[in-house]
């Protein structure tokens, strides 16, 4: 007897694979490449040094892993 007990049964599956909602980081834009070496257009955070990059919103600049806030003043 391998039978499974009660159970509910699956909802009809949806014609497809699911759709991931998910956003990617886009980081490809983060970076020019010119001849052999890599451009950064972000600055990197002065606390946590190289490799991690100030995230650009309207008027600040923000560290994602230590929450550094820079802001930026418009002339
Ligand atoms: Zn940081």
């Amino acid at each position: 007897m391998a039978a499974a007990k009660g159970g509910a049964k699956k909802p009809a599956a949806k014609s497809g694979p699911a759709k991931s909602t998910k956003k990617t980081r886009k980081l490809h834009t983060l970076y020019t490449l010119s001849g052999d070496k890599v451009q950064r257009k972000n600055r990197s955070c002065p606390k946590c040094g190289q490799g991690y990059f100030l995230g650009v919103h309207a008027n600040r600049l923000v560290c994602g892993k230590c929450a550094y806030v820079e802001y930026v003043t418009k002339k």
